[in-house]
């Protein structure tokens, strides 16, 4: 199977960028959700530990509990406590949720600012915490999310302002049950969008893996890409000119060609949509149809580099980095290389 290389370098360098940028480490949360984004949860959250992160964001309380060892706190998204650990909190995506949590929770508010997609309406904040309090919950926190931080547009800008427009009442209002909280709704495009940081935390993925996309108008601080994919070679021959290679034979040589298959395949995350129009970073070109578990490219290589920013990859077929990412295979290999 292909190997996940890690870059430390890179990772602590997109965490300086990013720590600069929010005025300090004790604002970043690093967002591991999706084994972090395909990266290894565990890998990043050391690294990530070491280097004085002390939140941590995922969606499932299981990948919580993998990780939570090297955090102050983490939070959960997308799911209501099963076990519970002192350690976690867990976003309340409705008011009709807030029965089905057993009590001394702690929980953060997601408060629907224009995405639409979860939370509570800003007029419904005081029967929140009415509802909270009264289901022996303790709020910690209040959050929001952009849904368009990163394109040019007043998006941003509204929903920052319901953001904060909302602060001084939820922090009155929790004056009454003696909760302190702490107020997020940047991801990493919206961490960008803005010199000053407004709030206690942002919530990092895609900028510390260094896979950042921004309109062009807008800040492109330098990430470096942290992930690099590789192959190794199982089987290399001369494809004659006229021979077809792979399934349905969708390439034919158009001269005598050296061709070698990698282990490396679309059960591993490699999207079969790159079939035949994929080229390595370093000018190899993809032949054929990728198979389940192994791609054929133009070259004898012993190990191939088949991306090292997942992005151009995703511009193969048509998809953002993000969604290569999260689809590399739990299974492959992963090594840090400095
Ligand atoms: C995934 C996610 C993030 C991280 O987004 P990036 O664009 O990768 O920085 C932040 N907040 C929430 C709620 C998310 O689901």
């Amino acid at each position: 199977m292909g190997t996940i290389k890690l870059s430390r370098e890179a990772l602590r360098h997109n965490l300086d960028i990013i720590a600069h940028q929010v005025g300090g480490k004790d604002k970043i949360a690093v967002v591991l959700k999706d084994n972090a984004y395909g990266h290894g949860a565990t890998l990043i959250a050391d690294e990530s530990s070491r280097y004085g992160v002390k939140q941590a964001v995922v969606r499932l309380e299981r990948e919580a509990l993998e990780i939570v060892e090297y955090f102050e706190n983490v939070l959960v998204l997308g799911e209501i406590p099963i076990q519970g650990h002192p350690k976690l909190s867990y976003a309340l995506n409705s008011l009709e949720e807030i029965a089905l949590y057993p009590k001394g929770v702690r929980v953060e508010l997601k408060i629907d600012t224009g995405m639409h997609r979860n939370g509570i309406t800003p007029d419904q904040l005081e029967e929140a915490f009415v509802k909270i309090a009264a289901q022996g919950l303790v709020c910690v926190g209040v959050m929001s999310h952009f849904r368009a931080a990163d394109t040019l547009s007043s998006e941003w800008y509204w929903q920052r302002r319901i953001f904060d427009t909302l602060k001084p009442k939820a922090l009155d209002l929790a004056k009454l049950y003696g909760w302190s909280l702490r107020f997020h709704i940047s991801n990493s495009a919206g961490a960008f969008r803005s010199s000053e940081c407004r709030d206690n935390m942002v919530r990092v993925g895609i900028a510390l893996y260094g896979c950042l996309q921004m309109d062009p108008t807008l800040p492109q601080p330098a990430f470096k890409s942290v992930l690099s994919l590789w192959g190794n070679r199982i089987a290399t021959r001369v494809l004659k000119a006229g021979q077809r290679v792979g399934y349905n034979g969708i390439y034919e040589a158009t001269c005598d060609e050296v061709i070698s298959t990698y282990d490396v395949g679309y059960a591993n995350g490699l999207d079969r949509l790159a079939s035949d129009r994929f080229t390595t970073p370093e000018g190899v070109a993809l032949r054929g149809r990728i198979s389940m578990d192994n791609a054929a490219f133009s070259s004898d290589k012993e190990e191939l580099l088949i991306f090292d920013n997942a992005n151009e990859y995703a511009r193969s077929v048509g998809t953002i980095g993000y969604e290569i990412l999260a689809c590399l295979d739990k299974d492959l290999k992963r090594e840090w290389i400095d």
